[in-house]
């Protein structure tokens, strides 16, 4: 998928704070061997690595990102990556706004559409988590706390909203086996949806992946639901066999 591709199948693997250089070479010279893929694919890896898994995927179809950027552009922010040092190295993608940095790090919503400006800035698409808490789900807000995730980047980003990609990513299903069922997620989806409708035609038109527990046994369901576009894959990116798969079934 390229950035002009609107509602394109995309399935981007996030490898989060996993690998080393020798496992990163094997797992994507299999990825490599496991290719053609029907969609676009892309693998989110640690900083570190980024140089060297953008020459091992050089001449590929296969498309890299990083996991974070800075919300700012340079200067005295010890231990930021900025968007511009990321597209430095030929990524496409960044992931900003997952669960994990939300929680973890107390990312709020204003500060991750900012972290998506830049990114957009910089010429790479951000790939932008939503998702409920398994409380905030059970509390019947599910609905209310995507709108305001979703509300924040559209605020800032206006029409530019039509160049990112969002992931809806129910934060009770990642990493636990737990998945949101194709017709819960197509819910949410579609909700997602109206809303980039409520932009611009454009806006409309982004890719919308599901993320939480996807693997190879419940990817083509999901990925068949009219409203999901592709996945945003953890635990299963780290296995070629799996990742290999899950990409084939974004058919
Ligand atoms: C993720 O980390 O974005 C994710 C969806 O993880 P998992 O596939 O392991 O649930």
């Amino acid at each position: 998928m390229s950035p002009g591709d609107r509602r394109g199948k995309l399935v981007a693997g996030n490898w989060k704070m996993n690998g080393s250089r020798a496992a990163n070479a094997a797992l994507l010279a299999a990825l490599r061997a496991a290719a053609p893929f029907p969609a676009g694919v892309a693998v989110c890896v640690p900083a570190p690595y980024l140089g060297e898994v953008a020459a091992a995927l050089a001449g590929s179809a296969i498309a890299w990102g990083a996991q974070d950027c800075s919300s700012h552009d340079a200067g005295a922010f010890t231990g930021e990556v900025s968007a511009a040092m990321l597209a430095d190295f030929a990524c496409r993608y960044v992931i900003v706004g997952h669960s994990e940095r939300r929680a973890l790090h107390g990312e709020s919503d204003r500060l991750v559409a900012e972290k998506a400006a830049r990114a957009l800035a910089a010429g790479l698409t951000p790939i932008v988590c939503v998702g409920e808490t398994l409380a905030e789900r059970e509390a019947g807000q599910t609905t209310a706390v995507v709108a305001r995730q979703l509300g924040a980047l559209i605020a800032l980003l206006g029409e530019g909203v039509g160049d990112a990609v969002v992931a809806y990513e129910p934060v009770w299903a990642i990493g636990t086996g737990k998945t949101a069922s194709p017709a819960e997620a197509e819910v949410v989806h579609a909700q997602l949806r109206a809303q980039l409708a409520a932009v611009s035609a454009r806006a409309a038109s982004v890719s919308i992946l599901y993320g939480g527990s996807v693997k190879p046994d419940n990817a083509a369901s999901l990925f068949s639901q009219p409203n999901i576009d592709g996945g945003l894959i953890g635990g299963a990116s780290l296995n070629a066999e799996h990742f290999a798969a899950i990409c084939k079934a974004a058919a």
